[in-house]
């Protein structure tokens, strides 16, 4: 018994046909352990995903990335682009923390936490069923004359899908526009906000690409982690896999192994591959096979875990070790990064300052002063208003500001150009050298500070 004209081989990709067509899967429904916890899980972070531009932390939604205005938000830390630097840290934290689960549990995430695996499974797979019935109805419509029936079924699929793809459209931009002016984009005419328009458009239509046909293709063949994942686990890795000592020879005569050569994990493949044939790129560890074929033994009144979770050595009867050089290394690169990280935000202030001389003349010589030029910029990122000192700080005495505001009052999450000029006698100048201007806040509990040059003619004999 085949579930499909297409027969799974580890020689070809199993969506592509011999003439380079795309073969499109039809995955069969499943029911299971593994199966139910996914759903849960699935939607519990699609509520997570929708929620998180909803959920204020210290004034801000728990991600909000301010693109247009260099302000990012991420659960309650508000970073201005000046520190972006700590996003690298951030970035490669988590790709580290990927590396390192990836080496342990296989593919865990794209079965289990992966925005495309999640929607795809949890919302649009199931709309699809809902609308043209299990994997063999949907191949029959696939196959049948277009009648007024096959067109509704079509039309309102599609017309779903394209709703649903806007609608994570919208989802995806709340990180990056805000709720009150998505809002108010949304009740305007195209016309008055074109780049929003497009953008939602844009990503939508991508979405529906994605979602309504692309689907196994984006882990197949586009996506970067999917890619390198072989590179990552070893015999020792958590993968799902088929148990062939037990299994083989397949077929149901006497002496045959457990295996009833039945397909169904084949026919509940999300990526149409056949895991008997041992672990492939394609299999994003879903576990849909390890629960078609539980319900296969039950049934059988066999044990379960003909396929299951369990490394390639546990397969073959050799032991497992969690604890191996690559998981050390791992965890000594993950610490090391943990640790460079929580020194880099310990080094995170709630204001900033920056100081650059201003074009023209390095120096003016007036009156046998020396006068330098520059401008301050102040940044606040709290999310109240709040007064700042300059004050400055010389290794030479007589280095004195001309004309500065004893406070400046910069609005929550604001900045101010703040003009400065430094005068010295030249008496007392010793040749160029480097002061530090700080900023201050009113209550003194937070400071930042910068250094910069005081220029001048060469020093008096
Ligand atoms: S579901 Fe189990 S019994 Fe059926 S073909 Fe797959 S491995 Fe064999
Ligand atoms: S082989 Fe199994 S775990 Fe891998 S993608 Fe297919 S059904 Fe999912």
């Amino acid at each position: 018994m085949k579930p499909t004209s297409k027969e799974p081989t580890r020689d070809t990709v199993t969506t592509i046909n011999e003439d380079g067509s795309r073969y499109f899967i039809h995955t069969a429904d499943v029911r299971g352990l593994f199966t139910t916890l996914r759903r849960l899980s699935g939607w519990g972070l699609i509520l997570f995903y929708v929620a998180l531009p909803w959920i204020p932390i210290g004034g801000h939604p728990a991600l909000f990335l301010d693109v247009a205005n260099r302000q990012f938000h991420i659960f309650g830390l508000s970073l201005v682009a000046q520190d972006m630097w700590l996003a690298f840290f951030l970035i490669t934290g988590l790709g580290f923390f990927l590396f390192y689960l990836t080496s342990l549990f296989g593919r865990v995430w794209c079965g289990w936490a992966c925005p495309q695996t999640v929607f795809l499974d949890h919302v649009f797979r199931r709309v699809e069923r809902l609308i043209e019935g299990d994997a063999h109805a949907r191949r029959q419509l696939d196959q049948a004359e277009w009648t007024p029936g096959k067109v509704f079924k079509r039309v309102v699929k599609h017309a779903v899908y394209l709703v649903l793809s806007l609608a994570v459209a919208h989802i995806f931009l709340s990180y990056f526009v805000s709720l009150p002016r998505l809002y108010s984009a949304m009740h305007q005419a195209p016309w008055e906000n074109a780049t929003l328009f497009l953008l939602v458009f844009g990503i939508g239509a991508a979405l529906y690409f994605d979602f309504a046909w692309f689907r196994e293709q984006f882990c197949i063949i586009l996506c970067p982690y999917g890619r390198i994942q072989s590179a990552l686990i070893d015999d020792h890795s958590i993968v799902i896999g088929y148990d062939e000592k037990r299994g083989e020879p397949r077929g149901k005569g006497q002496g045959a192994g457990d295996c009833v050569d039945c397909h169904r994990c084949v026919q509940v493949c999300p990526t149409g591959i056949d895991i008997r044939q041992g672990l492939q790129m394609e299999c994003i560890g879903c576990s849909n096979c390890v629960d078609a074929c539980d319900e296969v033994m039950t049934r059988l009144k066999r044990p379960k875990g003909l396929v299951r979770y369990d490394s390639l050595n546990g397969l073959a009867g050799r032991a497992t070790r969690l604890v191996r050089p690559r998981t050390i290394l791992y965890t000594v690169l993950m610490l090391v990064g943990a640790g460079v990280m929580l020194w880099a935000f310990s080094t995170f202030r709630t204001l900033g300052v920056g100081i650059v001389r201003l074009p023209g003349a390095p120096y003016y010589l007036n009156e046998g002063q020396v006068r330098n030029q520059y401008m301050v910029r102040l940044i606040n990122k709290a999310a109240h208003a709040r007064t700042f000192k300059i004050h400055i700080e010389s290794p030479h005495p007589g280095l004195a500001p001309v004309g500065l505001p004893v406070s400046i009052e910069i609005p929550a999450e604001g900045e101010v150009q703040q003009l400065l000029v430094l005068m010295m006698p030249e008496k007392n100048f010793p040749g160029g050298f480097r002061f530090t201007v700080e900023a201050i806040t009113d209550d003194g509990k937070a400071t930042a500070s910068k250094q910069a040059d005081f220029l001048g003619p060469d020093p008096l004999p």
